[in-house]
């Protein structure tokens, strides 16, 4: 068993500041890399040593693999945690940092290049006994193929990019004499978004929710789940609000799913924190993907379970054994998430800037996970998400009041900030019941658009 002395955090924002608290609590030195439009940041002050990689754009610093590589190697570190996004499900670079004799705190790189082309991650999935939706049996180029495949799943079709992420490179199709048209749009956006045009077609399920499953693996062929999360509330495949457990699952459900997704995860031998996402309709589950890393709303998770999953990353990369066995794993209240952004709380504009003020909830069971402070200047160049509130309750409802208590609270000021669109919400009775799909959100902003 390897023992991490030095951990190199490859990336910024509030998991940067997620990974380092975990890092110090296991007695585990932190190096943070950063652009010099972060010099300033949280992160970066807490951090035990600081090393800059590049100028503000992402593809000189947070994406310059020489350039972490270097900065591990200067700094004596003997691991690094890519956290999410940025380089996390990139298998080269987790090829890379294991050449370089550093543990790398994710998966094995097969399968992350396994699970990132969603067309191998779909025909992976289906093998390892997960439902997916109906559709396409890989990728798909011939518009004849493409007009057989969607007849016989029928309309509407949902046309996807296999190298797709973040909602994005997807098109809907109504029906037949659009698929030509969306297919070759659906290309050409695929091509220029991630350099391959292969798409492939599924079923447009009507009004699903968004349910995904945290999973763990030893590497070694043993595997846990730690229960779902509920995403659905999204605005353009974005997710806005995370909640745990799902407002729709019952017990029975959760264990059953969990249960097929731990041994699918056991007979693959995974390696650490992974989610397998799955859109729910009508109590069926349909595999979309699996994300082989940790995701933003882990916390919910920790919440319910009072597992600590950075840790768990840890102690998986350095050898250890799973720390709770699936019989021993219990499942707590309720907890939801809400991701505050620097943006217009209706428009959703954009809006880095000075915070003049900052003042975060506290109180018991209110978490903020957040590199905010007063005078920080929110820099223009990366993702609007700048705090993570997370709120957990015996019940939902007494969490829901919590939330509101919490967000009552919170003040940042100088920037705007999305925290009066999750005042809105929880004012919602649809939202107050936990009635609500992936589509209901979308619906919801409309409406309030036009009051
Ligand atoms: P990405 O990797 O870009 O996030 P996903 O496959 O996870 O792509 O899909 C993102 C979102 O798109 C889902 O949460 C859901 O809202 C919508 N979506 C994806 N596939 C379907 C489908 N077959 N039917 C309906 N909605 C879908």
């Amino acid at each position: 068993m390897a023992q991490i002395k030095k951990l190199l955090i490859a990336n910024r924002g509030e998991i940067a500041l997620r990974i380092h608290r975990a890092c110090h609590e296991m007695g585990i030195q932190t190096v943070a890399v950063h652009s010099t439009a972060d010099a300033d940041a949280m992160h970066v002050r807490l951090a035990d040593q600081a090393i800059c990689i590049g100028p503000p754009p992402a593809g000189e610093s947070y994406l310059n693999i020489p350039n972490i590589i270097s900065a591990a190697e200067v700094s004596g570190a003997d691991a690094i945690h890519p956290g999410y996004g940025f380089l996390s499900e990139n298998a080269k670079f987790a090829e890379i940092v294991e050449l370089h004799n550093l543990m790398f705190v994710g998966p094995k790189p097969e399968h992350i290049r396994t699970m990132g082309d969603k067309v191998e991650a779909k025909r992976t999935a289906g093998a390892l006994g997960l439902p997916l939706v109906p559709g396409s049996d890989g990728a798909v180029s011939d518009l004849a193929e493409a007009k057989a495949i969607a007849a016989r799943v029928g309309y509407p079709v949902i046309i996807k990019a296999a190298s797709g992420g973040g909602g994005r490179g997807m098109k809907v199709c109504e029906s037949e004499d659009q698929l030509e048209t969306l297919m070759a749009q659906a290309g050409s956006e695929a091509k220029a978004a991630f350099g391959d045009a292969t798409v492939y077609i599924e079923k447009y399920l009507g009004n699903p929710r968004h349910i995904e499953f945290q999973v763990f693996g030893d590497g070694n062929g043993n595997a846990i789940h730690l229960g779902e999360r509920d995403c659905s509330l999204q605005r353009r495949h974005q997710k806005v609000l995370e909640e745990a457990p799902s407002p729709a699952l019952g017990a029975e459900d959760r264990a059953r799913m969990g249960a097929i997704c731990a041994k699918a995860m056991a007979d693959m031998g995974y390696r650490g924190a992974g989610t397998i996402e799955f859109l729910w309709e009508d109590g069926e589950f349909y595999f979309i993907e699996m994300n082989t890393r940790l995701q933003v709303e882990h916390p919910v998770t920790e919440m319910i379970t009072g597992v600590d999953l950075v840790r768990e990353q840890i102690r998986i990369a350095e050898g250890h054994p799973l720390s709770v066995r699936q019989e021993d794993l219990v499942f707590h209240g309720h907890a939801i998430e809400c991701r505050i952004n620097a943006e217009d709380a209706r428009t959703f504009a954009p809006s880095p800037g000075k915070v003049t003020y900052y003042h975060a909830p506290g109180g018991m069971h209110v978490r903020v996970d957040s590199g905010l402070y007063a005078g920080y200047r929110i820099p223009p160049y990366y993702d609007s998400m700048i705090a993570k509130l997370i709120v957990y309750g015996r019940t939902r409802e007494g969490c829901l009041m919590r939330l509101r208590r919490a967000l009552e609270e919170f003040v940042i000021d100088g920037v705007k900030t999305t925290i009066p669109l999750h005042q809105a919400l929880l004012n919602d009775p649809d939202f107050q019941r936990g009635d609500y799909t992936i589509k209901w959100l979308e619906e919801w902003l409309a409406r309030e658009d036009a009051a």
